[in-house]
């Protein structure tokens, strides 16, 4: 397993389940981050501390944890260089290793991520995101949803939800513009809950602009260069919510496992998860090209098939095939929430009974997210038990 992130643990916890003996996950972060705290912690629901355990303790009773970054894939020759230049040759080997932000498509990410106006639960920043959102008294407050491959598209939009709520508890929202740039022509592309999500943002009075990438930031200024349906223009702020594009890891770029005409995602089959020319290799997770939005939610069924298929594929069984089933979690107001459950055609699906609305935000999702979730994340997904 390459990465020890969600993908990677929960994936090398299963194989371990299923008697697979020689498990090795390569994990560079000393801290495991359960991610989807992160919007809450941005949000001033949740300590930063509440959403991290070590690595150690996390890498299940059985792995070999291997404390560094690959560097190279051969698929040919079946072996992963590290970054220390030992190397380790594989039967199978499986992918996680995530998303990286793109400065190719935004350049000066970091600098601009270490200026006062800007913050990104996506990018480490989530406590700043909370001390930006608590401070701010008036002005004009900038989220940003970038174009495919991002991880949970739907989560990018809840640090605006949960800002808004607070500073509509704290008296300040007629106060505050709000405004929201999304590089797509929807908002997740799930039209039944865009609509829902667009009806929320129209009760905020929060400006969207549609179809408008970010292309250049301007810290010194506090001025973002947009590109929309009009042309370029300039967007000024006073908190800026950044979430940048991203891409695949530039370091597989060189292997050939991946495809330049997605952003560098892994170029897997997106029902089997294995590699389409390299049968070995296989991918789940917010790296993999699986058609369909990544997610946590999403996860959770793509490791089960995964394993399930590498072993299929070793005994010369049939495979599973996903169905991009995956989620779009997002905070309406400070204590509701929308599940957002769909599948890859963009078709709401959901695990609820078939009267009960699957669009509308409730209190129970949002309590089920915010602590029912980690608490199943940590003691149940981490050890491959769902
Ligand atoms: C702010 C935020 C909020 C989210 N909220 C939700 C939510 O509410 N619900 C939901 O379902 N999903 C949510 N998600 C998405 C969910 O967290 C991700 O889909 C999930 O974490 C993806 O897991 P992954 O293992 O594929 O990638 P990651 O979690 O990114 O893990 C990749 C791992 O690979 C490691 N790695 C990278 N390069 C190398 C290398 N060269 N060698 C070895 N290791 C390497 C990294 O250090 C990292 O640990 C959220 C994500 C974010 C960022």
């Amino acid at each position: 397993m390459i990465g020890g992130g969600n993908a990677g643990i929960s994936a090398a916890a299963r194989f371990l389940r299923k008697g697979v003996s020689s498990v090795a996950v390569a994990e560079p972060q000393l801290v495991h981050t359960y991610r989807p705290l992160l919007s809450y912690v941005g949000g001033g629901q949740a300590a930063l501390r509440t959403a991290e355990r070590t690595q150690r303790s996390v890498t299940p009773k059985g792995c070999t944890w291997i404390q560094e970054s690959a560097v190279a894939v051969d698929p040919e020759a079946r072996m992963v260089t590290f970054a220390s230049g030992r190397t380790c040759g594989y039967r199978d080997l499986v992918l996680g290793a995530g998303l990286v932000p793109d400065d190719d498509a935004l350049p000066g990410i970091a600098e601009a991520l270490h200026s006062p106006a800007v913050a990104s639960n996506y990018l480490d920043h989530a406590e700043k995101t909370w001390d930006l959102v608590r401070e701010m008294r008036s002005g004009r407050a900038v989220f940003t949803v970038p174009r495919a491959p991002v991880s949970c598209t739907g989560t990018t939009i809840k640090p605006l939800f949960l800002a808004a709520a607070h500073w509509k508890r704290a008296g300040r929202l007629g106060d505050i513009d709000i405004t929201l740039i999304v590089d797509r022509a929807g908002l997740v592309d799930v039209p039944d809950l865009d609509d829902r999500l667009g009806r929320c943002l129209d009760d905020l009075n929060v400006e969207v602009l549609h179809r408008t990438s970010v292309t250049a930031v301007d810290p010194e200024r506090n001025e973002l260069t947009v590109t929309g349906p009009d042309g370029e223009r300039l967007v000024p702020y006073d908190l800026l919510h950044l979430v940048p594009p991203f891409r695949g890891p530039t370091w597989l770029a060189d292997s050939g496992l991946t495809d330049s005409d997605r952003h560098g995602v892994i170029d897997v089959d997106p029902g089997t998860f294995r590699h389409r020319t390299h049968p070995d290799v296989w991918a789940v997770g917010d790296g993999a090209g699986v058609d369909t939005d990544p997610s946590g939610g999403a996860l959770r069924r793509q490791v089960k098939i995964l394993v399930g298929n590498v072993l299929a594929a070793r005994s010369g069984r049939s495979m599973d095939t996903y169905d991009g089933y995956t989620v779009a979690p997002v905070a309406t107001d400070a204590h509701l929430l929308i599940a957002g459950e769909f599948d890859r055609s963009g078709e709401v699906t959901s695990s609820l009974p078939s009267f009960v609305d699957p669009l509308k935000p409730r209190r129970v999702a949002w309590a089920f997210d915010r602590y029912g979730l980690p608490q199943t994340y940590w003691n149940l997904i981490l050890k491959g038990r769902v």
